[in-house]
């Protein structure tokens, strides 16, 4: 029987990064993991791809798919949901693929419960200032959304201490190096608890 795939865990605040960090990783060839796209409910915003960004659904076949057990994990965030569909990663996780979840600390954690062997890695931003600044010059949110952003965000820092490796995203490059070779090394590791 092969070896299952490895679950590798990117979260941390909205507004750090993330996407952009994964993206970055994701542009580059030599990758030995998939990227698991998310489901959610919100809106598309302009230039977003359906199936490619996110699969964007209603709140009804959302609902749904959380009573069949369709979902690795949810959460409500900013009065939407996203979440993991389940069927494609262990797909991939029982081919022995590993795969890559981007997602917020609440669906983190419960992936951690479900999933104690996957790697958790936290994207952190310099500071809280400079976090509300590139929320602010985003310009897709208005300032209730932004506010309501910023204090999920600072809990969600305190929450670093329940991740495997927390990197700074000072500079999206150098940020998206630091997880490859945290995965690369993870890769190699004989001793896991
Ligand atoms: P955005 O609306 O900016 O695309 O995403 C908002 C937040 O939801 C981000 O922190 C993003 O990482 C997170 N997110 C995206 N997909 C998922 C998912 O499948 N599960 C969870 N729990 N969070 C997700």
């Amino acid at each position: 029987m092969s070896k299952r795939g490895m679950l590798i865990v990117l979260s941390g605040p909205s507004g750090v990064g993330k996407g952009t960090v994964r993206k970055e990783i994701f542009s580059q060839p030599g990758n030995n993991f998939d990227y698991s796209i998310s489901m959610t409910t919100r809106k598309m915003r302009p230039g977003e791809v359906n199936g490619k960004d996110y699969f964007f659904v209603s709140k009804e076949e959302f609902e749904n798919e959380i009573e069949t057990g369709g979902m690795l994990e949810y959460a409500q965030y900013v009065d939407n949901y996203y979440g993991t569909p389940l069927k494609y990663v262990n797909e991939m996780l029982d081919a022995g693929k590993d795969v890559f979840l981007e997602i917020e600390v609440k669906g983190a954690m419960q992936v951690r419960e479900k999933v104690p062997d996957g790697l958790f890695i936290f994207l952190t931003p310099p500071d809280l200032m400079e976090l509300r600044q590139r929320i602010v010059h985003r310009g897709t949110d208005d300032l209730e959304t932004i506010n309501k952003r910023m204090h999920q965000a600072v809990a969600e820092i305190e929450m670093m201490q329940n991740y495997d490796y927390a990197v700074v995203n000072d500079e999206v490059p150098v940020a998206a190096e630091k997880i490859k070779t945290i995965i690369r090394a993870e890769r190699w590791r004989v001793k896991r608890f």
